[in-house]
């Protein structure tokens, strides 16, 4: 409903409008579009993985380079927000994953970190070193932080569960389906890793999984 009215007052009065509106009106539309994306590939997802017709091929990936990748993806929707997004990975990482289940995982947290992060904020992808570049010889601990509104612990318990209804709006009014996060935990369990939250109501939130290294 927004993008169609958004559109249809950008395509009857775009020459009437300052030029920082018509940049405004874009800006809304491109974020809508971002979301919708996101809630179609979510969907497509969740559906070929509920009727068992998901290809699970994992292959050597770069991690630093899947992270780019997906970083430039969302980056108009940060920019339109002010948030900056930092990948403080190093570029020789590689993972043994399906690539587009680990996009699906980062995409679905950078663009939560995103949604619930005020203008202005930041949000720093990157791999944890507190216990040694990796949990043990085998995997990697990889985190997706950001400074935003965080999550109340009764919460925390329940963002990764289908029976439970959590969806909430953005800091911008952005809606969701509450779909991304199952689906982030049943890849990341797809691939034997572990996912889990740190967060504190007002003082961000840090997503961490685990993924099977080369
Ligand atoms: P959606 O974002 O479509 O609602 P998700 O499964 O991705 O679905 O997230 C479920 C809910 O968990 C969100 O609606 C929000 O309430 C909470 N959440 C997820 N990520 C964050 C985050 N980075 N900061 C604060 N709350 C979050």
């Amino acid at each position: 409903n927004t993008m169609l009215g958004f559109s249809n007052l950008l395509v009857e009065k775009f020459d009437s409008y300052e030029i920082e509106k018509q940049k405004r009106f874009i800006g809304i539309l491109n974020n809508d579009i971002h979301n919708t994306y996101k809630l179609l590939e979510n969907l497509l997802m969740w559906s070929q993985s509920q009727n068992g017709t998901i290809d699970f091929k994992p292959e050597k990936e770069n991690l630093y380079l899947l992270a780019v990748e997906i970083i430039d993806l969302l980056s108009q929707m940060a920019e339109n927000k002010g948030i900056t997004v930092t990948n403080k990975m190093s570029s020789n990482i590689f993972v043994n994953v399906d690539k587009y289940m680990l996009a699906t995982i980062i995409r679905n947290l950078i663009s939560n970190a995103i949604k619930f992060t005020p203008k202005g904020g930041t949000i720093e992808i990157g791999v944890d070193t507190s216990l040694g570049v990796s949990l043990n010889q085998n995997s990697i601990q990889i985190y997706v932080k950001d400074s935003g509104i965080g999550i109340k612990p009764e919460k925390q318990d329940k963002i990764f569960s289908i029976s439970e209804n959590t969806s909430t709006k953005g800091t911008e009014n952005e809606t969701g389906t509450g779909l991304g996060l199952i689906l982030c935990k049943e890849f990341v369990e797809k691939h034997e890793g572990e996912i889990w939250i740190e967060s504190r109501e007002g003082a961000g939130s840090k997503f961490i999984f685990t993924l099977p290294l080369i």
